[in-house]
């Protein structure tokens, strides 16, 4: 892999980066195979709440930063080929999104995320009292401090995963649903393939992309990067003529969907693998929301779901090659994958095909984990770090 490059790959999980991932190389006219074990795109990918908020909470250099952008200004070709492709429209909504300080102190926050973010080049606005009223009337009145990233959006998650479902195998992937991946097969140092179940799949390259479960996949000599699941809850409201856009405020945010759902998020726990719903859980998000946005206390209660999100424990994604030649990482990615997926799938695509990735990817060297690797080869809890408290940065 490194330099050689790879005509077949293996891609283990069917989540929104195995899915960017087998969409992208089957395009290039690479062989594809991907297993998944159970229901295409069901765990974290369908439980997101589709920001794209690389901007969110920025106020200083982080490695991840370059990538998210990078990945939050692939979007719009990305999206519109999905859609092309398979005739499924992830309904983009590109009204920018508004970061509202709802409680003393906050407005400083505001402001020096505003100055590092215009520091560097990026868009974004103070908005204050009227201004701010003008630009989205429903919040609360006495929301006077804001600040508008114009160029954050969001999607909706769910649609985009079956339309990259459908893209993948329209572009040739194969896509088999109902196959657990149990362990890597490595032969003279080189991983060449899979076992699953009863099944040994060969191929050129395997890409672990298996979300909270990828620390389970490890082969003869070859640990798993640490994953741990973190737990985040979502209460759905609506059908409701507001908020015109996203709004984010503290560690809350309200996600409008085009067909006047409200998604009101999120919880970061570690509950283990429990995706459970909690009544407490939702009764402060539900809370929350009507506090933000007054008008919301009229809307019906639709539906609440959680999801697990994969994490490595230092807050970044795992991207990269592995500790054996034809193995590759994509997993980790936290509260950011639906923001990372179009990048992630681009670097992954020239790593095979033995190119410069075009991005700096040594913080996220899935290597970095080894000498913390432990008997079973988990980590300890995931941190969770200023970067991960912002959802996308979900
Ligand atoms: C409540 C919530 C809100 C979020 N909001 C946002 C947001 O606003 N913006 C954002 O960018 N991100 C957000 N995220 C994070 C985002 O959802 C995840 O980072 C992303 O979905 C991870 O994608 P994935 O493909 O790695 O994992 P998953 O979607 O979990 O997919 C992994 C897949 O691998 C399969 N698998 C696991 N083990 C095996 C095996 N051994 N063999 C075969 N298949 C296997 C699983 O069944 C699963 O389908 C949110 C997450 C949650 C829970």
């Amino acid at each position: 892999m490194s330099g050689r490059p790879i005509d077949d790959v293996l891609v283990v999980g069917g989540g929104i980066i195995g899915l960017a991932i087998a969409r992208e190389a089957a395009r290039a006219g690479v062989r594809v195979r991907l297993l998944e074990k159970g229901t295409i795109g069901r765990e974290a990918s369908s439980a997101a709440a589709g920001l794209l908020g690389p901007q969110l909470g920025a106020d200083r250099p982080d490695p991840l930063l370059p990538l998210c952008l990078a990945s939050r200004d692939l979007y719009a070709v990305f999206a519109r080929q999905v859609a092309d492709e398979s005739g499924i429209d992830p309904a983009l909504l590109d009204r920018g999104t508004l970061v509202v300080a709802a409680r003393a102190g906050e407005a400083e926050a505001l402001d020096r995320q505003c100055a590092f973010q215009r520091s560097i080049g990026l868009s974004a606005e103070r908005v204050r009292g009227g201004e701010l009223r003008r630009l989205e009337p429903s919040l609360r009145e006495d929301c006077v401090e804001g600040l508008y990233l114009p160029r954050d959006r969001s999607v909706d998650n769910v649609l985009l995963v079956q339309g990259l479902e459908r893209a993948a195998e329209l572009s040739g992937a194969r896509l088999e649903r109902g196959v657990r991946v149990d362990r890597l097969l490595v032969e003279n140092g080189r991983v060449v393939g899979v076992q699953a179940g009863s099944q040994r799949v060969s191929a050129g390259a395997v890409v672990i992309a298996a979300g909270a479960w990828s620390g389970e996949i490890a082969g003869d000599g070859l640990p798993p990067v640490p994953s741990v699941p973190v737990r985040g809850q979502i209460a759905c409201l609506g059908p409701a003529a507001v908020p015109g856009r996203p709004l984010y405020s503290g560690d809350f945010y309200l996600v409008p969907r085009r067909d006047g759902r409200v998604l009101a998020g999120s919880t970061m726990e570690r509950a283990g693998f429990d995706r459970r719903v909690t009544a407490p859980a939702i009764a402060a998000l539900t809370a929350a929301a009507v506090a933000l946005v007054p008008a919301l206390r009229d809307a019906p209660f639709h539906s609440a779901w959680a999801g697990l999100r994969p994490a490595t424990g230092d807050d970044l994604p795992a991207i990269g090659r592995g500790a054996a030649p034809g193995l590759l990482y994509a997993c980790g990615h936290l509260r950011q994958g639906i923001l990372l997926a179009p990048l992630t799938a681009l670097v992954i695509l020239r790593l095979l095909r033995g190119e410069d990735p075009g991005f700096d990817l040594t913080a996220f060297d899935p290597g970095r984990f080894q000498n913390r690797v432990t008997g079973a080869g988990l980590s300890p809890a995931p941190s969770v770090g200023a970067r991960a408290r912002r959802e996308n940065p979900s």
